[in-house]
Formats: structure tokens, C-alpha cells, sequence
């Protein structure tokens, strides 16, 4: 007699640290065991990736570019080579809001805490010197990637956990795991639906008041990301200064709280994100606008919610 099995399909959920931040893995499947080898392996994707881009780790790839700066190219892979490549691209399309090589103002601003004077004018004008995307010179030939002047270093703290998210979405749904979200500190990527058929939702809280949802959104097959300044900044003069940096001055972004971008890949949303906080408000909105299936809400300081053009926000 045949008998018939009834699996029945449900989340699962881990959380764990990974390139510093905290990771929530959603997936899912018929029972713990499959859910736990799929997560096993988005674990492993994403450690692979943080090995490659680290720029706190001395063995990666990128401080190998980086200790080179200004002395000679340095061989890549593949793989880092065209997300540096694609990283250049996003400076160009934000007019340099964007550009991976505002890392070496990171000697000078340090957003831990540990910063109690505001650096003087003269070591921001020197350290800014040596960020400029035209700068990074990329072959594709012999597929090296050089920083022309000494003392430069390029960082993908504002598209790395972006970049992860994306591959680990990718590696679970050609191993067939029908639905899950890849949450990496707000950068979220979202593939299937909920065990139930509903979309996957986001919700959107404003951080002046974090307990409240302001909008509930479906995401399907896309990505949002959330970059914000609400755990990461320091107060000068009763003026409050982001952890992301303007490329062409040197300071802290400042008027803007929190970012969120929704679009197809989680690497393009995490760096728009990023880059609008630097073109402030109306900039930033005109250039979401015209770009496809790319939509933000922006939360300046005094609280105030602004939103791309095809954006509806249920008010809860
Ligand atoms: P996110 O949370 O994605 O907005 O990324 C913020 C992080 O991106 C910062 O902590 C820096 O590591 C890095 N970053 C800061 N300013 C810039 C910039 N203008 N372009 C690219 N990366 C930046
Ligand atoms: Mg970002």
C-alpha cells in the first residue's frame, strides 16, 4: 500500500554574527534538519565573502590593495575585481556620494565612541586628498586593481553586507529552497512567499520613535535596506554627524537619519542607501526617482518623512 507523506512547510530562523553585524537567516522548509543545512551554507557563503573584503581583516584580499596603495597593482579575483568594478559605477551614477575609497578617512573619524575632539580642518584636508574613485585603477587585462596614491585604501562597509546578502539569496535558490530572507543588520533580500502564500512585509519604524511601525511593506523577490545613524555617530557643538562620509569634503553626512531603499539587489539598495544620507534629501529623491524599480523613504533629523515618486505608505 502507498502511503502519503504531508510536508508541511514552515520558517525557520538563525541569527549570528558575521562580517560584524548581526545576520537573521530565514528559510523555508519542511523540517529542521534541511533548514539547517540550507543555513549552514548561506553561513558559509557569506564568511567566504567577509575573507575577501574585509578591510579589518590583514589577510584579505582587499588589505592586500590596500598595503599596495600608491606602490603597485595587486591581483584579484574575479569576483572582487567586478564588485569593484560595479562599486565605481555607483560613484559615477551619485556623482561621487558613493565611493569606496572614503576608507582612509577612517583613521581620522572614528565612530566608536572613542573620538572626543572634533579633528582639526588641516587633517581632514589631508586625509580627503587621497579619497577619489578616479583614483582606483582597474585593469582588465591582467585584472588588478591599483590605488594610485599612498595612504589610500578602499572599504565596503556601505555595500559588502548588501553584496553578502545577494549571494547567499542566490546559492539558496539554486539549491531550491523555495522561500527565505537573508537579513543582514537591515539589509534584507527576500526571495518566495511565506509558508502561508503572503508576501514577505517590511516594516518601517521611524527611529525617533522606534516602537512604532509607520508603514508595513510587501517585498517580493526584492531587497530593502535600511542605513541609519541612529546607533553611529558623534555630537560636535550640538551638531550630530553620521558615520557616513561626504567623499568630496571629508565630514560626516549631517540633516538625515535614516535611509531606506528598496530595489531588485540588495548591493544597489545597501549603496543608494548610503549615498542619498550623502546627497541629502532632494538630490537624493531625484536621483531614486529616475532610476527603475528603485524607491526610498528618507526620515530627516527634525523627524520628517519624505518619500520617492511610486512609494504608497499605509499609515498605520
Ligand atoms: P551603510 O550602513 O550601508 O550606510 O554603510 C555605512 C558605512 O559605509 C560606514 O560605516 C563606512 O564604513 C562606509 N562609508 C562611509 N561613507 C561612505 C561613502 N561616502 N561611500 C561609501 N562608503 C562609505
Ligand atoms: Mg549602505
Amino acid at each position: 500500500m502507498m502511503s502519503t507523506v504531508i510536508f508541511s512547510q514552515r520558517n525557520y530562523q538563525r541569527t549570528l554574527k558575521l562580517m560584524g553585524s548581526r545576520f537573521d537567516l530565514t528559510v523555508v522548509a519542511n523540517d529542521s534538519a534541511t533548514a539547517n543545512s540550507y543555513m549552514d551554507l548561506a553561513v558559509d557563503e557569506i564568511t567566504r565573502i567577509e575573507k575577501l573584503i574585509s578591510s579589518w581583516d590583514p589577510n584579505s584580499r582587499t588589505s592586500e590593495i590596500n598595503k599596495n596603495a600608491g606602490i603597485k597593482p595587486v591581483k584579484v579575483e574575479s569576483e572582487l575585481y567586478e564588485l569593484i568594478k560595479r562599486a565605481i559605477g555607483i560613484s559615477k551614477l551619485t556623482d561621487g556620494a558613493f565611493d569606496i575609497s572614503y576608507a582612509s578617512m577612517d583613521r581620522i573619524w572614528k565612530f566608536d565612541g572613542s573620538m572626543k575632539t572634533m579633528p582639526s580642518e588641516e587633517e581632514i584636508k589631508s586625509s580627503v586628498a587621497k579619497v577619489g574613485f578616479q583614483n582606483i585603477v582597474l585593469d582588465p587585462v591582467a585584472q588588478t586593481v591599483f590605488l594610485k596614491l599612498p595612504g589610500m585604501k578602499i572599504g565596503f562597509g556601505a555595500i559588502g553586507k548588501g553584496y553578502a546578502a545577494d549571494k547567499a539569496k542566490q546559492l539558496l535558490m539554486d539549491r531550491g529552497v523555495p522561500a527565505g530572507i537573508i537579513n543582514a543588520s537591515g539589509d534584507m533580500n527576500t526571495w518566495g512567499k511565506q509558508p502561508d502564500g503572503e508576501s514577505w512585509k517590511v516594516a518601517i519604524t521611524n527611529p525617533m520613535n522606534k516602537n512604532k511601525v509607520f508603514a508595513l511593506l510587501p517585498i517580493t523577490d526584492g531587497a530593502v535596506v535600511t542605513s541609519g545613524d541612529y546607533e553611529r555617530y558623534v555630537t560636535f557643538n550640538g551638531k550630530r554627524y553620521a558615520h557616513i562620509i561626504d567623499p568630496r569634503t571629508g565630514y560626516p553626512s549631517t540633516g538625515i537619519i535614516s535611509v531606506t531603499v528598496f530595489a531588485p539587489k540588495a548591493e544597489l539598495a545597501d549603496a543608494l542607501a548610503t549615498s542619498v544620507f550623502v546627497m541629502g534629501k532632494e538630490i537624493g529623491l531625484d536621483r531614486i526617482n529616475q532610476l527603475p524599480k528603485v524607491e526610498c523613504i528618507i526620515i530627516d533629523e527634525k523627524g520628517n518623512i519624505s518619500k520617492s515618486d511610486n512609494i504608497e505608505i499605509d499609515k498605520l
